[in-house]
């Protein structure tokens, strides 16, 4: 589904259902766009047969949330947990600068994501101004539920945390991906996050400050070990659902978080 007002993008939000359960959620997605606070004056579903495409069953990253206390701190914490992850510390700072200033060549926000080379942050996305755009993930029935009850008693009750841990995963799993970067465009939705295969979901409650419409997504990819033609059709075209939870741990300041994985790291080496 996918509402817009005047030509703006306002809401949009996608499932991945069985033949008889469509009617019933395309009324709850046309329902959720006009709950919207601006009232679309477009609302456009598109209900498309997966075919055969085997759906991909993945368990959700684990989260945990690093307490940064301003989008300085936070940032600074971004880049270093990206180093962590394979991400060259050039990248890091160049995918921060994008996303700070908005990525689009217009000097806007894009639609998709950037797609960038860890090492040395070039980017490589077919179409910068759109950019490349994740579709095809849902959560399982249950699995949602569950999760919501998870996220829900660390106090993390937004929409969003749900969508965006759900694309992560998706991400996470692609192969020659290394990482990602991300946060809103939404004005008063401060919070962003780092996730990859290695450090799970890890959320900053400030990546950009409130009132900042500027935002986006970065993947960083290992240029070696990557079809780049393969890795956008995984991220268009392979459903994926997310048939597992994964853990949720209480939030940590910077310190304890960096501490905690000078720990893991001892106990993997010895
Ligand atoms: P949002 O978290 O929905 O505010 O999205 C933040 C930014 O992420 C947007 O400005 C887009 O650049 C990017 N984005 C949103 N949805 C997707 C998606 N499905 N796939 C790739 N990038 C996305």
């Amino acid at each position: 589904m996918s509402a817009s007002k005047e030509g703006r993008h306002v809401s949009g939000a996608e499932r991945i259902v069985g033949h008889g359960e469509i009617s019933a959620v395309m009324n709850s997605l046309v329902a959720r766009a006009m709950e919207k606070g601006a009232m679309p004056d477009m609302i456009t579903v598109k209900i498309e047969d997966l075919g055969n495409s085997p759906l991909r069953q993945l368990r959700a990253l684990d989260v945990v949330t690093v307490s940064t206390p301003d989008p300085l701190a936070g940032r600074s914490c971004a880049s270093r947990i990206l180093q962590q992850a394979g991400v060259g510390a050039a990248a890091a700072i160049a995918a921060i600068r994008f996303l700070s200033n908005g990525a689009a060549p217009s000097g806007g926000n894009m639609r998709g994501a950037i797609i960038m080379d860890s090492r040395n942050g070039e980017r490589l996305e077919p179409d910068r101004e759109r950019g490349v755009r994740a579709s095809r993930i849902d959560w399982a029935e249950e699995t949602f539920k569950k999760m919501r009850r998870a996220l829900a008693d660390l106090g993390l009750t937004h929409y969003r945390t749900l969508e965006a841990l759900a694309l992560a995963t998706k991400i996470a799993h692609a192969p020659g991906v290394l990482a990602e970067l991300c946060w809103s465009d939404e004005p008063d939705y401060t919070a962003g996050y780092v996730a990859s295969i290695r450090t799970g979901y890890v959320r900053f409650p400030f990546l950009k400050k409130k009132g900042d419409p500027i935002g986006g997504r970065v993947f960083f990819i290992d240029r070696a070990n990557l079809d780049l033609e393969g890795f956008i059709n995984y991220l268009q075209k392979e459903p994926v659902m997310i048939a597992e939870i994964g853990t949720c741990r209480d939030p940590l300041t910077p310190e304890e978080y960096f501490l905690s994985g000078r720990r893991d790291f001892r106990i993997f080496s010895s």
